[in-house]
């Protein structure tokens, strides 16, 4: 197999137990060549992710209080690491030179950066690999965003010249050589950025679960793990509110085609969940998994012979849209047609949404119902499998549970059933226990 890029999540780099079986994991194999590193997270005797601390000493610098405890708590977790395995690296210079950075109000973005900077540091000295600064290989452009080019092409000259490193994930340099971060949990892009530009054959995310499970845990008992799930059922199912993983981490190994195997460090036996491009794989179960959410509202516009009105869907987006308001789903009959949207979206502007649709379409009738969950059943088999959305309906209807919103995406990878909230987790255990058990 060729260069696999690993990724390890803060759960995974938050003591010296932990960063032992790191080490374990990344020496087990030659391919394992370029590791990401997260901040340290929360550990046994800390409650407190390293990235926390660092924007509560960046507020606290802002507002010219003290930084001491916070700072000494942070130094102190990153010595205790270095000092109970060894590892050869003096980090008081680097410490001194932070505090100063922090005091001077180096920007946010800089000061949260420095956990994984650090991290990294010390894990490269741990493992006797490289250590690239991502202020060097990864770029963003002027406005913000990910220079995609420059960084795949500057990250592949310097890998290429370098077979084993750790890269700190989370950040990267704009233009003008100031530190930005990702969004929160952005290592995780950092890891798929670094496997897009070694050309990986695998990108491993190491975490604390083995993988995507089916369902929620905090719904169904003991959930079976997903084995393989494509780029775009884990977009619907992370979109329902299913996340091990950030959203912006699929892009660039997908335009890569390279496969992401989520694993467990606490148990690196698990397989984990394979995240492919494409499979001819179908999962026994038919569906690939279950995911949902609650805190929904409905806005049904009733008007005779609106299937007829040229124009009418157009007038009552606009609507939406002038307000700035997003919606989930558009089912519509004959003469009705109904906006799903979330329930705190519609609530910053309900009487301006339905004055305005009353405006722009003169309805006989228009009338809001909350309280909605929906629940997306996901899974690449259901387009060959006849029979998926009357196992689903009988499922609910069995367990005494009223479907209010149906709607079936045309690519057949997806059913989105919507239902009173309260009936949630039955629904959801419901459908479970019909394809799973
Ligand atoms: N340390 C950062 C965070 O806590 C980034 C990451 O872990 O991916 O969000």
């Amino acid at each position: 197999m060729g260069v696999k890029v690993l990724k390890f999540g803060g759960s995974s780099l938050a003591d010296p137990e932990h960063f032992i079986k790191v080490r374990d994991i990344v020496k087990s194999e030659p391919e394992r060549r370029y590791v990401v590193a997260s901040a340290p997270g929360k550990c046994k005797t800390s409650n407190n992710k390293i990235t926390d601390l660092l924007y509560k000493c960046y507020e606290l610098a802002v507002e010219e209080k003290d930084i001491s405890e916070v700072f000494d708590e942070i130094c102190s977790r990153y010595t205790y690491i270095v000092n109970e395995l060894n590892i050869n690296i003096n980090l008081s210079e680097t410490f001194e030179k932070i505090r100063l950075a922090v005091l001077n109000n180096s920007g946010r973005d800089y000061v949260a950066s420095r956990g994984e900077y650090l991290n990294a540091k010390i894990l490269a000295a741990y493992l006797g690999f490289e250590f690239i600064d991502a202020k060097k290989v990864i770029f963003f452009k002027d406005d913000g965003t990910l220079d995609s080019e420059k960084t795949n092409t500057v990250l592949h000259d310097v890998l290429a010249h370098c077979p084993y490193a750790v890269i700190p994930g989370f950040y990267g340099s704009m233009p003008n050589g100031t530190i930005k971060t990702f969004s929160r949990g952005g290592s995780d892009i950092t890891g798929s950025i670094v496997a897009r530009a070694a050309n990986a054959a695998l990108y491993e995310n190491w975490t604390d679960v083995s993988g995507f499970l089916m369902a929620d845990p905090r719904c169904v008992d003991d959930p079976k793990p997903i084995e393989v799930i494509t780029y775009k059922e884990l977009r619907e199912l992370s979109y329902m509110g299913a996340t091990v993983l950030h959203e912006d981490a699929i892009f660039p190994v997908r335009c890569s085609k390279i496969p992401i195997n989520i694993r467990n460090t606490n148990k690196p036996e698990d397989k984990g969940t394979f995240i492919v491009p494409a499979t001819d794989k179908v999962s026994e179960n038919v569906i690939t998994g279950i995911a949902g959410k609650v805190g929904f509202s409905t806005i049904t516009v009733e008007k005779a012979m609106m299937n007829a009105e040229l124009g009418f869907g157009r007038r009552v987006l606009q609507v939406i849209e002038s307000l700035n308001i997003s919606y989930e789903h558009f089912p519509s009959g004959i003469d009705t047609m109904s906006l799903v949207l979330s329930s705190k979206e519609l609530d910053r502007c309900r009487a301006d949404i339905l004055a305005g649709i009353c405006k722009a379409v003169n309805p006989d009738n228009i009338f809001v119902e909350d309280n909605l969950a929906l629940i997306a059943i996901v899974g690449r088999g259901m387009v060959k499998t006849k029979g998926t959305a009357a196992r689903i309906f009988k499922s609910l209807s069995d367990a005494d549970i009223n479907i209010r919103m149906i709607d079936q995406g045309s690519c057949e990878l997806n059913i989105i059933v919507g239902i009173d909230e309260n009936d949630y987790n039955a629904a959801i255990n419901a459908i479970y226990d019909e394809f799973v058990k």
